[in-house]
Parts: C-alpha cells; sequence; structure tokens
C-alpha cells in the first residue's frame, strides 16, 4: 500500500513526490508519456527564479532525479480511473491497480490542436507542436509559428537558429506572452511577425507545402509557402477520467483553491490541471510542494483519527 500515488511526472508531480518522500512517506508517481511533462520541450527557461539559464530537458531531468534520488518510485503507466473507497483510494492503470492512502492529480494539459481539416494527417509531415524536437528537420527552411504566448515566442526564437524564415501568426496586436521575448524577436532578420491573423487551411495532402491565412479584421484571406507550421496555442486539460472522483469547471480543469484540496478527502491536485490564474512553472512547484503536505497532513490526521477508534 502507498501513502502517495501521484498523477503526473511533470512539474507539480515531481515537486509533490519530493515533499512526499523528504516527509518519510511512501510515494509512487505515475506517468504516461516521459518525465518532466510540458516543460522538457522548452529550448531555454529564463524565469525560474534562481536559475537564469536553463533548459527545459536539463531542468525536467534534474527534477526526476531529485525525485527518485530521494526514494519516489516512478512508473510509466496510464491512469485509466481513480475509485475512492473512503480511507483508501485504488488506483487503476493499463496495467494494474494500486491501493494508496492518498492521491495527487497532476495532469498537465495537452497542447491544444487548430481544429482545421489536414491537420491530423499532416501531424509528422509538416505539422509540429515541438519545436525543440523537430526545429532541427527545418533548418534552412521557412516556417511559420501559430500562437502569441510564450511557447509560441520562445519556439520562434529558437527556430530562428534554424531556419531561413520564422513567420509569427498571432490572432491579435498584443501578444500574450512575455514582452522580453517580443522585443528580442524583433531584433531577428529572419523573423517577421503577422498579427491579426489565423491559420484557416493547409496545403498539401502528404507533406505540408503551405497555410492559407485570414486577417480576422478585414476577412482578407492569403497563402503563404512553408515548409513547417509550429502550432503553439495553448494547452487544455486532460481530466475527463475524473470526472466521477472530483470537481471539474467548465474548461476542463480541476476545481481546488490554492490549497490544493479537492472536495473529495484524500485527493489533492497540483499545476497547470487545476483552476487557476498563473501556469508557470514555478507555480507549478508551488502547486507541488502545497498538495505534497497536504497529503502528509491527511495521512498523519487519517492514522490518528484510525488509531482513537
Ligand atoms: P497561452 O499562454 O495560453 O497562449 C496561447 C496563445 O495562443 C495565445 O496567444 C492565444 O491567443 C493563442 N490562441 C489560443 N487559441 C487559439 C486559436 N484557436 N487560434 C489562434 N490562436 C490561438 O499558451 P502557452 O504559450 O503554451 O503557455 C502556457 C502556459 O505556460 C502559460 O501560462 C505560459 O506563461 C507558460 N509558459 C511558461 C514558460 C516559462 O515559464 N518559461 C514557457 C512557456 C510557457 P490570445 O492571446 O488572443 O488568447
Amino acid at each position: 500500500m502507498y501513502e502517495i500515488v501521484i498523477v503526473g511526472g511533470g512539474t507539480a508531480g515531481l515537486s509533490a513526490a519530493i515533499y512526499g518522500v523528504r516527509a518519510g512517506r511512501k510515494v509512487l508517481v505515475l506517468e504516461q508519456k516521459n518525465y518532466g511533462g510540458q516543460i522538457i520541450n522548452s529550448p531555454e527557461v529564463e524565469n525560474y527564479p534562481g536559475i537564469p539559464h536553463v533548459s527545459g530537458f536539463e531542468f525536467a531531468t534534474g527534477l526526476y532525479k531529485q525525485a527518485t534520488g530521494l526514494g519516489a518510485e516512478f512508473s510509466l503507466e496510464k491512469v485509466i480511473r481513480v475509485e475512492d473507497k473512503k480511507d483508501k483510494k485504488i488506483v487503476v492503470t493499463d496495467k494494474q491497480s494500486y491501493e494508496t492512502l492518498s492521491v495527487i492529480l497532476a495532469t498537465g494539459a495537452k497542447n491544444r490542436p487548430l481544429g482545421i481539416k489536414g491537420e491530423k494527417e499532416l501531424t509528422g509531415a509538416g505539422i509540429s507542436y515541438c519545436a525543440t524536437c523537430d526545429g532541427a528537420f527545418f533548418r534552412d527552411r521557412e516556417v511559420a509559428v501559430a500562437g502569441g504566448g510564450s511557447t509560441a515566442l520562445e519556439d520562434a526564437m529558437f527556430l530562428a537558429g534554424y531556419c531561413k524564415k520564422v513567420y509569427v501568426i498571432h490572432r491579435r496586436e498584443q501578444f500574450r506572452g512575455e514582452a522580453a521575448l517580443v522585443e528580442t524577436l524583433k531584433t531577428r532578420d529572419n523573423v517577421e511577425f503577422i498579427l491579426n491573423a489565423v491559420v484557416t487551411g493547409l496545403e498539401g495532402k502528404k507533406q505540408l507545402e503551405g497555410i492559407r491565412l485570414q486577417n480576422v479584421e478585414t476577412g482578407q484571406e492569403w497563402e503563404k509557402k512553408v515548409d513547417g507550421l509550429f502550432v503553439a496555442i495553448g494547452q487544455m486539460p486532460d481530466n475527463e477520467v475524473f470526472s466521477d472522483l472530483v470537481e471539474i469547471d467548465e474548461k476542463g480543469y480541476i476545481r481546488a483553491a490554492e490549497d490544493c484540496r479537492t472536495g473529495t478527502p484524500g485527493v489533492f491536485t497540483a499545476g497547470d490541471c487545476r483552476t487557476k490564474t498563473v501556469r508557470q512553472l514555478t507555480t507549478a512547484a508551488a502547486d507541488g510542494a502545497v498538495a505534497g503536505l497536504a497529503a502528509c497532513e491527511y495521512i498523519s490526521s487519517s492514522k490518528i483519527s484510525a488509531a482513537e477508534e
């Protein structure tokens, strides 16, 4: 029997694991893809306090080694559901079931697709959701990045180092991402902003050959020849399987306040998967600490109540 099972091995989940094992708890982290979560794809992280520059991969690897080195167990398994048996929870995965006293849901978020015709078919054939993974395939080519958040801006910065030309396509005049990144991009000769525009269509059957754009103010449409399209229009949560266990808001996020407690005793949530306004690496790590300690406190008080009965 575990004391804490954490669903999700990203920054929030691994931070929670560190706090759990350091408090002497038996902790298991279950992750469906790879450790590190979203940050593993960030070319460069420059806003984590105390670490001026680090790649997402380096950061995630350090976190993973820290958590497992301290004694947290880690397993690559997809969680299918969590059953609430009051004094214990059953975590069912695609491989087996685990009994645990508490659960921390730290499922993060997945990439939001553009939702246009041909997107699925051309993914991996010119369309990518990860500049650091696929950017090198587009050396000396022309690419577009869709989005106006920090991910799109960081992707554009990274791609500008490889590609002949990088078009940043954003649906508004103002960027949501960090102003400092926008200013740096403006100094790059091979970066061009296309503002107030969205990608409405894709050219090419087997391989992306170009994109169709539309100006959102005038309605004007035009085509642009590009070899690659990097989609960075944000994330969306993936919490459907927990809808019987915890309350989910209208956008799909797990409802919990800053104390990371859900309405279900013994079930906590941390990171981008919960209702919150700021989704950053720092807030994911902070949530991990809060949820990890809240789970430890829950376990201690449950054990005291059980002993008194
Ligand atoms: P984001 O901040 O949610 O930005 C998404 C961008 O895509 C926005 O500019 C949005 O436009 C645009 N967009 C959304 N749906 C669209 C659609 N259907 N068509 C066209 N454009 C669309 O997402 P993100 O950049 O992936 O960042 C996610 C979170 O991670 C944020 O909190 C971000 O600050 C954080 N992050 C942190 C770091 C770091 O700490 N180093 C790095 C990357 C990301 P509007 O602006 O018009 O809504």
